[in-house]
């Protein structure tokens, strides 16, 4: 029997593990894995290289503008099972998570156009199914139809705990409180934005992982995907 396969939409707030459990379910399925925030954050970069935002506010006309000249694509490195962003053939995996951007992304992602061009994208990787989506609107726009949704979240505390030793362990030189600020106040821009703004569907199921690890994270998961597979086998 032909299995078939199912889109999983990962949604939740900031720096709470989406994409660490995003990867490890994708590599588990056999399935595409896509990191929707990557691709805001490359229009960010692009943005700020340009000179496009200043005193935190986006020239919006500019970077509406700029959108053309913008080609965003993956490389899953089966080697490293790291997923590398390039922005026109160049590797900007490391530059898109330095603060600065953190900093920026939220309001850009503000803007409609930006948004209706990274979802026609997102939409066209996920035509076949077989994918792993995380982000913040996945599950109530990209694919209000996913067959299984999760919405993630932890304590902004435990969040920026976190963010703060990655950046920690990559060199960046960082203070907690500037992290904590930085995931406390994407959080209130993101859930309270006028465009596809962060919501729980109302079909997604919650997954606080405040004191879950990673591994009880992505057992809990698979049973769910699995689940779902089963569902739609049947139907
Ligand atoms: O997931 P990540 O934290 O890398 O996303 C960076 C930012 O991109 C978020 O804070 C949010 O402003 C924006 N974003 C979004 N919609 C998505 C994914 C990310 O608005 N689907």
């Amino acid at each position: 029997m032909i299995k078939k396969k199912i889109i999983i939409a990962i949604d939740g707030h900031s720096s709470c593990g989406k994409s660490t459990l995003a990867k490890s379910l994708a590599r588990e399925l056999g399935y595409i894995y896509i990191d929707s925030g990557a691709m805001y954050r490359v229009v960010t970069l692009h943005a700020l290289r340009n000179g496009w935002i200043k005193n935190g506010q986006p020239d919006r006309e500019k970077v509406i503008e700029g959108m053309k000249d913008i080609k965003i694509t993956f490389h899953w490195d089966e080697n490293t099972e790291k997923n590398t962003t390039f922005l026109n053939g160049e590797n900007v995996e490391d530059e898109i998570r330095q603060l600065e951007v953190s900093q920026n992304v939220s309001p850009i992602s503000t803007i409609a156009e930006v948004r209706h061009q990274m979802v026609k994208q997102q939409r066209e990787n996920g035509k076949n199914k077989g994918i792993v989506m995380d982000g913040r609107d996945i599950g109530t726009v990209v694919f209000p139809r996913a067959e299984l949704k999760i919405f993630m979240t932890a304590s902004p505390e435990i969040r920026a705990q976190r963010r703060y030793l990655e950046l920690k362990e990559k060199g960046q030189e960082v203070e907690f409180d500037e992290i904590l600020k930085n995931v406390e106040d994407r959080d209130t821009i993101d859930s309270g934005r006028e465009v596809s703004p962060l919501k729980k569907a109302d079909d997604a199921i919650v997954l606080d992982n405040s004191y879950l690890t990673r591994e009880q994270q992505l057992q809990w998961s698979l049973e769910r995907a699995k689940e779902k597979m089963e569902e739609e086998n049947e139907s």
